[in-house]
């Protein structure tokens, strides 16, 4: 057994992560463990030098073939050296983490997993729970998005969905951890869009040379509407020409300072039906810490210019966890919210990378229980609202171990949002960073060709991009 588990220990970090012990406990060398076979069962113990936890596990028996019964086996080991350190965290904090000991960024997963088993209501809930110690609440919230999303388009082999993405922002937000450049003077936003229309252009046949159809086309980077008003003409162009009659058209206009009448009334006339105005914030010493060169008072104005060009569905994107926020702070930007009303919510909570701290090394962030308060307080808006959950994800370094949720009004799911997270529709991603996706369903397994992210290598090499997605779907060069 010990063989198995030799490279395990950046996963236990993740575990002693989950209830906000430094990775540093495990240099002294604080946790120890043993693990051992006999009579049929797999034994674990921890110990953190004053308390043990211990647990054992049936061997999975021979009754598979040699690879898949290493493989069980060593999924076994896995889960009850993992769930051994959890207990004994969790009997040594009193910490209960929201979602228990998973770790994983697609919870909604193992819901469908309990579906999958038969199970419906509140078994499937109780299967959640009783796997990974996931708080009851979120296992409503799991059971609630898997209803959701079962009345969408079921995820067919059939289907496909495009990415395009335009990697400039006009300032830089010092929590991003997306591939996106500065705009600056803009000297790279001609030959950028030149590349990407010829990689749109040569993409354009793939999806009907493999038998598909197309699903939901999105536009995102990065800021889309960052993008003047003539080019952002031209982009919704060549995506019409090249991308038609997709079920559902988004543009991220993420930034309120970069949208115009001129531009919205270009996406109105695309044929665009979803775009996000997001504020993160409506506090502007939150705006400011964070780099966004915006104030509330625009996002209020974008929403007005919106509204007055006729577009029906606008998506907000707001954080919970930023630098220097109170719970006051957030429950004004929900304030916000309630008077916005926008068609759909996006309540992500902050996950910074360690490199990005040093952005905010002079700002306090919120503890586990405020961020807990906020995530609650999102839900109460969306409730408010009319709306209801529709996908989550989690991240690493989430503060208080929150997670991302997508609410929307009924009807007003984006397919996009769901397939992307879900892993169940293929991707054909075009632009810089891009990563297009192979669903293999029957192999459970996801096959990716991604795009080089930095902008001058993706102008260079888009023959080669273009190349790496007709051998991701066999689709032969033309
Ligand atoms: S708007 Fe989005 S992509 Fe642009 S810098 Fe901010 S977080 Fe990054």
């Amino acid at each position: 057994m010990m063989q198995y588990l030799d490279t395990i220990q950046p996963e236990l970090m993740n575990i002693t992560r989950l209830f906000g012990i430094p990775d540093s406990e495990w240099e002294v060398p604080r946790y120890t463990y043993s693990a051992w076979a006999d009579a049929g069962r797999y034994h674990c113990r921890f110990t953190d030098g004053t308390h043990t936890a211990e647990a054992s596990v049936a061997i999975p028996p021979h009754e598979e073939e040699e690879r898949l019964l290493t493989l069980h086996r060593k999924r076994a080991a896995r889960r009850l050296v993992r769930q051994t350190l959890y207990d004994l965290c969790r009997e040594t904090t009193g910490i209960h983490p929201p979602w228990g000991s998973l770790t994983g960024i697609r919870p909604t997963h193992l819901m469908y997993e309990a579906i999958g088993l038969g199970l419906a209501g509140e078994a499937a809930k109780q299967y959640v729970i009783d796997r990974f110690d996931v708080q009851p609440d979120r296992a409503d919230i799991l059971w609630e998005i898997a209803q959701v999303q079962g009345q969408l388009p079921p995820p067919e082999d059939r289907w496909m969905d495009v990415y395009i993405g335009i990697p400039f922002c006009t300032t830089r937000c010092t929590y991003c951890s997306f591939s996106s450049g500065e705009l600056g003077k803009g000297k790279l936003v001609e030959p950028y869009l030149a590349a990407l229309f010829h990689e749109m252009e040569a993409c354009s046949g793939m999806i009907a040379a493999t038998g598909r159809s197309l699903r939901a086309v999105y536009v995102g980077g990065g800021t889309p509407t960052s993008l003047n008003e003539e080019q952002l003409r031209r982009l919704l162009d060549k995506m019409m020409q090249c991308f038609p009659g997709a079920m559902e058209y988004t543009v991220e206009a993420g930034r309120p300072d970069t949208i115009t009448p001129g531009k919205l009334e270009a996406i109105k006339a695309a044929g665009v039906g979803r775009i996000s105005i997001n504020p993160q914030t409506m506090n502007d010493e939150t705006l400011r810490i964070i780099g966004r060169a915006h104030t509330a008072r625009q996002v209020i104005d974008a929403y007005a210019m919106a509204r007055a060009a006729g577009i029906h569905h606008i998506n907000m994107d707001v954080i919970a966890g930023l630098p220097g926020e109170t719970v006051e702070d957030f429950a004004r930007t929900m304030a916000f919210a309630r008077q916005l009303k926008p068609e759909s919510l996006t309540v992500h909570t902050l996950a910074i990378k360690r490199s990005t701290r040093l952005h905010f090394e002079n700002y306090r962030f919120p503890t586990g229980v405020e961020a807990a308060q906020m995530v609650q307080l999102g839900l109460e808006t969306a409730r408010a609202l009319g709306m209801q959950p529709y996908y989550l994800y989690r991240q690493k370094n989430m503060a208080g171990n929150q997670e991302n949720i997508g609410y929307a009004l009924p009807g007003h799911a984006c397919q996009y949002n769901v397939d992307i997270m879900e892993e169940t529709t293929h991707i054909l991603a075009l632009g810089a960073g891009g990563i297009s996706k192979r669903v293999y369903e029957d192999e459970g397994h996801i096959g990716r060709a991604p795009n080089v992210a930095n902008i001058e290598h993706y102008i260079a090499r888009v023959e080669e991009m273009i190349q790496r997605k007709r051998e991701l779907f066999e689709v032969p060069a033309q």
